[in-house]
């Protein structure tokens, strides 16, 4: 009791308060046996009274402990709730990071929502850092982040300036250029909107994409290599460009599987 006292248990003061009746009662019987007093003999129910009165109040103490053991737990489900969306969150953008990215692509692998994979990296980014100032830098990044959360398809932010996209097979992958089109058309919204959303910037800011398809059974090392050489390729070519076919080897003057935004 002492211990339970020192560690600042509830549930003690149920067992002192329960069980004091009793005790007191119990002294009062043995007391009066011995006749060191002569008291009332109504009070030989006492002991049953304090019984009774044990038995509510430790039920009392139970449904006080599993109340507190209930909100103990909401309060833990909350918290591992929150840990693993902060896990899984880019701290700038808000936007999904690579771990969360990674578990998409291989949870992919089983549904075979997405069919394409897009690195999408923001031309010179160094310069609008150099230029303007990192504040300016993060905004852009919290402005792109948004755009592409926006899209429909899976976004991530993978690193420093570089974003994915895992683009929703919709059953349009037959058509020709499909996902180029689309990627056109998002960095085009990304560079209007990155042009309005940070007016200090006063040249457009491009972007460089890299794309390769995602076939059934393929590893993410090996899908991220194709998209990373073609977005190397995106970048070599003069940027602001989207790639997804390979065109190191050839290196023609306009390549098929190239697209300009
Ligand atoms: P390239 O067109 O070849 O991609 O050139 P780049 O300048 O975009 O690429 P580089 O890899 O040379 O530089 C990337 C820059 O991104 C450098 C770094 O300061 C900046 N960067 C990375 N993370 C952040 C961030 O969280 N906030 C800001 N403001 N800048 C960042
Ligand atoms: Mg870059
Ligand atoms: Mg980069």
């Amino acid at each position: 009791m002492g211990h339970a006292l020192r560690r600042g248990s509830r549930a003690i003061w149920y067992q002192i308060v329960g069980w004091t009746p009793i005790v007191m009662f119990g002294l009062d019987r043995v007391a009066r046996g011995m006749d060191l007093y002569i008291g009332w003999p109504a009070l030989d129910y006492g002991l049953y009274f304090a019984l009774v009165m044990e038995t509510i109040i430790l039920a009392l103490g139970v449904a006080n402990r599993i109340f507190h053991l209930r909100k103990q737990h909401k309060s833990t489900l909350r918290k591992q709730v929150e840990l693993t969306m902060l896990a899984d969150t880019d701290g700038l953008t808000m936007m999904n990071n690579r771990r969360s990215f990674e578990r998409a692509f291989r949870q992919n692998q089983r549904d075979h929502r997405y069919s394409h994979l897009a690195i999408i990296d923001i031309d010179f980014f160094k310069r609008v850092n150099d230029r303007y100032g990192h504040e300016v830098g993060d905004e852009v990044l919290r402005v792109v982040g948004r755009l592409l959360d926006g899209t429909g398809h899976f976004a991530a932010r993978i690193g420093g300036e570089e974003f994915t996209l895992l683009i929703k097979d919709d059953g349009r992958e037959k058509r020709r250029n499909y996902p180029a089109n689309e990627l056109a058309d998002i960095c085009e919204a990304l560079i209007k909107a990155v042009h309005e959303e940070v007016p200090e910037i006063r040249e457009p800011v491009t972007f460089s994409v890299g794309v390769a398809a995602i076939a059934r059974r393929v590893t993410l090392r090996s899908v991220m290599a194709t998209a990373d050489r073609r977005l190397y390729d995106a970048k070599g070519n003069g940027r602001n460009q989207i790639v997804w076919i390979d065109i190191s080897a050839s290196k023609p003057a306009s390549p098929a599987g190239t697209a300009s935004v």
